[in-house]
């Protein structure tokens, strides 16, 4: 089974969820080299990744190689998905890759994407049609096969078109085409535009006129890819502009959270910077590693388990918790006897997500506070304290000598060795704004990986460091760095707000 999807024009949250879920179960993923790095890391399973223009035998025409490759992969069992950039059946030669699946018989399915023309337009805050200004829209390509002379686009006509023309590969053509548009009547003074690296943090719009387009583009230096937007709609940005006015528009910040399955989608803290208009990237400092071994202190398949309190110190360990169950064939009823504690509101939500709602927990609050809401309630009891290998003691150290405590590691933290070549590459495309650090662990396995220049820029304060909690903020103080802002309560949409206030400022 072949599927062509559409990954939309760069932002990474603008795939559609069935392109998201064919990715996900994905063996060989076959994507354009535009495709952004994010949307790669959907695909969950893919032994192959592989980017069209590395295939064997892709020059000087790629798409032969393309049709090869899928064939192939179906004809052994693969679940293929040719990624594409922006919407497949636009200016994607899709009946050429499919043409090859027809021929063998291959099943396939195309699922669309935003394409770079919408992406654009809704990114820079021009609307392509309006009642009073535009009723119809013109998708043209500016390079043509280049085989061809002159194409087969006629100009007299687009001139003419009553409505907006977008024209999608025209860079290297712009001159030609703001020539024969004016060459046919189309007035130097209409509005234009050229969107580039739309839907991504790195967006750039230029507004001006067609008559003024090329020489303004020259100058203005942008980076591909690009479209270039004409007609009265332009105008509208004045007023509809959104993207560059949210208020980390320009700001680069990094954030560190652990790969858990909760920092991946909907609203982690990376998706809550970005929606404030900062190019934020997670580059996770720790990996969660579930424990390996198999079994639970006080617990047994032939008898009721033996504690009379349950305390989580975090999510990962929640999950790891239940996953051990689960291997021993078992499930939540074995806590019917016992009472709950979580430690803050991402553990006690994680509980939830199990159906156990915690008997004892602290919004928003840290280690110290829920221990010691514990103190009388778990006197003389058997507490099994649910717990990272390099987590804080304060929990076991302060329960200790009240109860009966058993600690179970239920995941390890292991420090990143190294950063992968995406991660690397993002940090290298300039200076940091802001760093986001969640623990002291994070913080400190930050500084082994970091390129030395950017530790310096945190040690000079010129990358801005913001902390999650007054625990958090003593151990970064421990390695020299200064701290800008702490979150008000230790959660991520306190944190995001700290750095939005610290960095508007700034
Ligand atoms: N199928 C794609 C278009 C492929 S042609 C789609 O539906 O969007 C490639 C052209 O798309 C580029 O030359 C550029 O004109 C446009 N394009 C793709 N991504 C873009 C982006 N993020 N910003 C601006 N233009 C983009």
């Amino acid at each position: 089974m072949v599927a062509l999807v559409g990954a939309g024009p760069g932002d990474p949250g603008l795939i559609t969820r069935l392109g998201a879920e064919l990715l996900a179960q994905a063996d060989l993923v076959l994507y354009d080299r535009l495709v952004s790095p994010e949307i790669l890391e959907l695909a969950q399973i893919a032994r192959s990744m592989v980017c069209v223009d590395q295939l064997p035998g892709c020059h000087p025409d790629r798409i032969g190689a393309i049709g090869k490759a899928m064939v192939e992969a179906a004809q052994n069992g693969l679940r293929v998905v040719r990624l594409k950039g922006g919407d497949p059946i636009l200016f994607g030669r899709c009946l050429e890759e499919v043409e090859p699946l027809i021929e063998q018989g291959i099943s396939y399915q195309i699922v669309p994407g935003v394409t770079a023309a919408l992406g654009a337009a809704a990114f820079a805050g021009i609307p392509v049609t309006d009642r009073r200004l535009a009723s119809a829209v013109a998708l043209i390509t500016g390079h043509e096969n280049p085989t061809k002379t002159d194409g087969n686009l006629d100009w007299q006509a687009l001139a003419r078109f009553p409505g907006t023309l977008v024209f999608y590969m025209a860079m290297a053509r712009l001159e030609n085409m703001t020539n024969r548009l004016m060459g046919h009547g189309k007035s130097p003074d209409t509005p234009a535009c050229i969107i580039a690296q739309a839907t991504l943090p790195s967006q750039r719009v230029l507004v001006t006129t067609l008559g003024e387009l090329v020489a303004k583009a020259r100058a203005a230096d942008l980076r591909p890819p690009a479209i270039c937007m004409v007609g009265p709609v332009v105008d509208c940005r004045a007023t509809m502009n959104w993207f560059d006015r949210r208020p980390l528009y320009g700001k680069r910040v990094l954030t560190c959270r652990p790969n858990v399955p909760e920092e991946k989608f909907g609203n982690s803290l990376v998706n809550r910077l970005r929606a404030m208009g900062a190019s934020a990237r997670n580059i996770p400092t720790l990996e969660i590693v579930p424990t390996a071994e198999i079994g639970l202190p006080g617990l047994s398949q032939d008898s009721s388990p033996q504690w009379d309190w349950l305390v989580f110190s975090s999510q990962p360990g929640v999950q790891s918790f239940f996953a051990q169950l689960h291997q021993l064939g078992l499930d939540s009823r074995v806590l019917a006897g016992a009472q709950v504690a979580a430690v803050g509101e991402q553990t006690a939500r994680a509980l939830a997500q199990h159906g156990i709602r915690a008997d004892c927990t602290n919004p928003g609050g840290n280690a110290e506070s829920l221990a010691k809401q514990l103190l009388d309630k778990v006197q003389g009891r058997a507490v099994l304290l649910v717990r990272a290998d390099r987590g804080r003691e304060v929990l076991a150290q302060t329960l200790q000598p009240v109860c009966r405590l058993v600690e179970w590691i239920a995941y390890r933290q292991v420090n990143r060795l190294a950063l992968n070549a995406t991660e690397q590459a993002w940090l290298d495309e300039g200076p940091l704004d802001a760093v986001l650090l969640t623990s002291g662990n994070i913080a400190s396995a930050l500084a082994e990986v970091l390129p030395p220049h950017q530790v310096e820029a945190i040690q000079a304060g010129k990358t801005a460091v913001y902390s999650l909690s007054p625990v958090t903020s003593e151990s970064i103080k421990k390695l020299g760095w200064p701290i800008a802002g702490e979150a008000k309560e230790p959660s991520m949409a306190q944190l995001a707000e700290v750095v939005q206030k610290g960095l508007a400022s700034s």
